[in-house]
């Protein structure tokens, strides 16, 4: 099968391209390298089923394809917070032109949606029947309102014009090939933690999130594009894990006993959600499969491959 990947330099789309190329297919990806990690993209620049587009999704482009997933957009909010209006462009844009391609293409195409789309959420876990608590002016807006519209397009293409669309909605996801400066929590903690900087847990550090180890959300990603059929509407992935930021520190440093780290508060960012866990029922239904990796074994691989850039 001929498959594109948008945004595969990053950290999921890297996994995602190996995981594709390792099942034979040929896979076509695009990026700009914007939040490019440059180890991600040497190993497989040579494989004969493996070709890179340097393209911003936010212009047409054109190819016979099978399959697209759609993935451009940073996830990190330190990221797509520097340039707000290219993030919204990104997401709004590049899901307009990913699925005019599928139209034309007549390919499958998969949307990378987040669990920011549920914003603050006042309902817990969070169903994908939630419409969600997302403020329209704050500094994640770019993000959570980019998101949101992509999913609308999406719906809408669909509706209109028969698209083939699948829809996750992917939850905090960590693991190797993450940029060691992603400035998301997992790999923060890590790095302070090997290099004996202070820990930086912003407000009370009693927010929640559920951490997806990434080996678990490529196969919720492959399942949703290729063993469900005609379901248009969001599947949240995935974790029944749920932790404070002060209990991920505690695992972390349990793993690092070396580390001489002391922990410090730092004002909680404007609009950071309280708590946030996904309800797995739909997914469980539709994907019939749920997480294997505990925090704690997906955290060891992670810090091992954060050890080589101290
Ligand atoms: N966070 C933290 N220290 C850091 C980075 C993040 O306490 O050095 C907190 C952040 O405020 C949020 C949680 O960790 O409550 C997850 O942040 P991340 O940026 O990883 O993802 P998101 O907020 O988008 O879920």
């Amino acid at each position: 099968m001929k498959i594109l990947i948008t945004w595969w330099a990053g950290f999921v789309g890297s996994h995602l391209c190996k995981r594709l190329l390792d099942e034979g297919n040929e896979v076509i990806c695009l990026d700009n390298l914007f939040t490019c990690n440059k180890s991600n993209i040497t190993p497989l620049l040579h494989h004969p089923n493996f070709t890179f587009v340097l393209h911003d999704i936010t212009q047409p482009f054109r190819m016979q394809v099978d399959q697209i997933y759609n993935l451009a957009c940073p996830a990190s909010p330190v990221h797509y917070q520097k340039n707000p209006v290219e993030t919204m462009k990104t997401s709004v844009l590049g899901a307009m032109n990913m699925l005019e391609l599928a139209l034309k293409t007549k390919a499958r195409v998969l949307q990378s949606s987040t669990s920011e789309v549920y914003g603050d959420p006042s309902i817990h876990p969070q169903p994908e029947t939630y419409w969600g608590n997302v403020n329209i002016a704050g500094s994640r807006s770019c993000y959570d309102e980019g998101k949101r519209a992509a999913e609308t397009l999406f719906y809408d293409y669909h509706k209109a014009y028969g698209v083939d669309i699948r829809v996750i909605r992917i939850f905090n996801t960590y693991g190797p090939h993450m940029h060691p400066s992603d400035g998301r929590v997992i790999s923060n903690f890590i790095m302070q933690a090997l290099k004996n900087e202070d820990i930086t847990i912003y407000g009370t550090g009693e927010q929640t999130r559920s951490f997806q180890y990434v080996d678990d959300l490529i196969e919720g990603m492959v399942r949703m594009m290729n063993n469900v059929d005609w379901f248009i509407w969001p599947v949240n992935i995935w974790t029944p894990f749920e932790f404070t930021m002060k209990e991920l520190v505690e695992v972390i440093l349990a793993l690092i006993p070396e580390s001489k780290s002391q922990i410090v508060y730092q004002p909680l960012p404007e609009d950071d959600p309280k708590q946030r866990k996904a309800d797995n029922q739909l997914a469980k239904e539709k994907l019939g499969r749920e997480p294997r990796v505990e925090l704690k074994e997906g955290l060891m691989k992670t810090i091992e491959y954060f050890r080589k850039f101290i």
